[in-house]
């Protein structure tokens, strides 16, 4: 029998299987369900860090891929909101998909191109640039929609959109990084760095 003066004797026996998600940004990308598109775990911890959420704020995250962004966005508190702008039909989809197995269904999906699908959003607190922004008007209809005070975060992996991050910048303000991370992986019976794609960031407070 169970002694009841001594309860915390009770073993909880862990599901090996069971997802305890950790309170920190920056999940195992194995979690979500993503075809490729999907900003890696380390370079995401950073992402959500430069984002700089505050409860109950609202995030738009464009070109919102596999929705890894928003999601950890929502996770930080019941409060939060975010809506994901994502040209692909296919991957709204998986966002939503995403959305309801994180638990927080109530994530917006808008299937749509940016600029165009911004029109007649509500102003957010902060923006995550991940996809569309060199594409025309997409920067500056971003900066527009940023309440004032507010965080936009923008990742490049392209020189092209680079390009236009180090422009705004230097128009602008704010703070470039340059993320540059590598993971140890087999190398026929050995080990060795394999690097991933450099990402330039673009942090910047209207
Ligand atoms: N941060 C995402 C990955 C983004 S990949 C994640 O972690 O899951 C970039 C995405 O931007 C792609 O899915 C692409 O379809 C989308 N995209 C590109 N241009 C866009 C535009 N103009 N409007 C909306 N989405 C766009």
């Amino acid at each position: 029998g169970i002694d009841p003066l001594n309860v915390c004797a009770i073993e909880v026996q862990a599901d090996k299987d069971a997802r305890v998600l950790t309170l920190a940004s920056g999940l195992d990308d194995a979690l979500f369900e993503h075809d490729g598109q999907l900003t890696k775990r380390e370079v995401r911890a950073l992402t959500l860090s430069a984002l700089a959420p505050r409860r109950g704020e609202l995030l738009w995250d464009i070109g919102g891929g596999s929705g890894s962004i928003s999601i950890e966005w929502m996770l930080c508190d019941p409060a939060m909101h975010a809506i994901a702008i994502e040209a692909s039909a296919e991957r709204a989809a998986r966002i939503a998909r995403n959305a309801v197995r994180f638990g927080v269904p109530y994530l917006r999906v808008v299937e749509g191109t940016a600029p165009e699908a911004l029109a007649g959003l509500p102003v957010p607190d902060a923006i995550f640039i991940g996809g569309g922004g060199s594409e025309d008007g997409v920067m500056d209809a971003t900066v527009a929609a940023l309440r004032s005070g507010g965080r936009l975060v923008a990742n490049a992996v392209t020189t092209e959109m680079e390009a236009v991050l180090l422009a705004h910048q230097s128009k602008l303000g704010g703070t470039l990084t340059r993320i540059d991370i590598a993971r140890a992986s087999p190398v026929g019976s050995m080990t060795g760095w394999k690097p991933a794609m450099p990402v330039t960031q673009w942090s910047w407070v209207k």
